[in-house]
């Protein structure tokens, strides 16, 4: 954005107040202060512990983190995505995309703690407090009053919702509803481990009967991996994850099931797959939602945080470019609705495909994945991985 075409909000006196320290808030925190727009992050747990597992970023996301300054700190810390295949259970090849390499920015798989912990360096202390959780807000004329469940209250310039799928901002701005399940569960965890046939920058992702798998190196002696298994929401693992992925998994191609064997129980995260209907509307006047908050999808297309990471620039240049808050709020809903809306539909219809388990459609399905030409996949990518260029 040229210096001439911002206007610094003349209605702004006190902090913007960001809910929520996940990549989301974390981010948009980075890209208003870059606007020289004065921010606080609230964020209900005592300390970021370093958990989780890997996480990808595509050139969506990484145009956005290198326009922040931080793609190279994140560079030294994962490993690029140049090319992803998609494979049947016996590894045979179904198709291969090589548009993650083929952008001016880089795709890339890194631990969520390094991502976490680049975004909060990128910060003052000062600017996240930590151990503050947002219980209810009341709008004023001019300004947000906050309320904490530790009792606190704080007048704010505008806030941000960035608290995730289970948003009390979005209870508040859009009514209670349970996010909606998907009918399968997701286990992520990282494997020490090295994988020649992953080297160059390789990702697969294996598709069997209603489960699915997916491969991800991170550096020369730790994988990602990630499973998909049709059942019931919240199930339990019996008797443990380990045991229940090592059933379901055990005959598919090598390195599944070795893999498996060596990640410790305790580094396996299990979720179940929520969504939500995308919304017609994310706030008004000085509140708004943002990334989980506002617009959960399924993890199939990888864009839930590279989504958040686009909103967050998004929001920061609108209140730039309008010089007005509730004004910068709207524009900035107003151009991501419709992008978030088509990512939530596209991820929610590739996982519903990616874990049929009729033994019919899953031969109709290999078999058109297979006739696919390449190009067909690197233009569906390339479509979403442009955004912002
Ligand atoms: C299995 C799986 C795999 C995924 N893989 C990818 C991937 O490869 N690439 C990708 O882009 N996305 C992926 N995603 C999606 C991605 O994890 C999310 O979209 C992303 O983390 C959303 O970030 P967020 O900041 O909006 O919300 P969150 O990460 O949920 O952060 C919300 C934060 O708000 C805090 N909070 C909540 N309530 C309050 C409150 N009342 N007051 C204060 N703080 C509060 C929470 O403690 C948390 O820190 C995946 C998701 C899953 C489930």
């Amino acid at each position: 954005m040229q210096a001439q075409d911002r206007v610094k909000p003349s209605n702004q006196k006190l902090p913007i107040g960001i809910v929520g320290g996940g990549i989301g808030g974390l981010t948009l925190a980075i890209a208003l202060r870059q606007f020289e727009l004065p921010v606080v992050v609230f964020e209900r747990v005592k300390q970021i512990a370093p958990v989780g597992a890997g996480i990808s970023l595509w050139p969506n996301a990484t145009r956005v983190l290198h326009r922040l300054g931080l793609l190279k700190a994140l560079r030294a810390r994962a490993q690029e995505i140049r090319t992803v295949r998609l494979q049947t259970d016996d590894g045979t090849l179904l198709s291969q995309t090589r548009a993650p390499g083929t952008f001016e920015v880089p795709s890339m798989c890194i631990h969520r703690a390094d991502l976490h912990q680049v975004l909060l360096q990128a910060l003052p202390q000062s600017a996240v407090r930590m151990n503050q959780e947002v219980a209810r807000f009341e709008r004023q004329i001019d300004n947000v009053l906050v309320e904490f469940e530790q009792g606190n209250t704080l007048s704010l310039d505008a806030l941000i919702g960035c608290d995730g799928l289970h948003s009390v901002v979005r209870s508040q701005v859009l009514g209670v509803r349970a996010p909606r399940y998907n009918g399968y569960a997701v286990w992520r965890a990282i494997a020490r481990a090295h994988l020649p046939e992953h080297a160059d920058g390789i990702g697969t992702e294996s598709w069997g009967h209603g489960l699915r798998f997916g491969v991800f190196p991170l550096d020369e002696s730790r994988v990602y991996w990630y499973a998909c298994a049709n059942e019931p929401m919240n199930s339990p693992d019996s008797p443990s994850s380990k045991e229940r992925l090592l059933s379901l998994f055990s005959s598919w191609h090598p390195p599944i099931p070795g893999l498996i064997d060596a990640t410790e129980e305790a580094a396996i995260i299990k979720h179940s797959t929520f969504d939500r209907p995308p919304a017609k509307t994310w706030g008004s006047g000085r509140i708004t939602l943002l990334g989980d908050a506002a617009h959960p999808m399924t993890p199939n297309l990888g864009q839930g945080a590279c989504s958040a990471i686009e909103d967050a620039f998004v929001l920061a240049r609108k209140i730039m470019t309008s010089g007005d808050i509730a004004l910068g709020l709207r524009a900035y809903e107003k151009e991501r609705l419709q992008r978030t809306t088509q990512l939530v539909n596209q991820s929610r219809r590739m996982g519903n495909i990616g874990q049929w388990s009729h033994p019919l459609s899953i031969e109709i399905r290999n078999t058109l994945m297979r006739l696919m030409p390449d190009a067909l996949g690197d233009l569906t990518q390339r479509k979403i991985f442009s955004y912002g260029k």
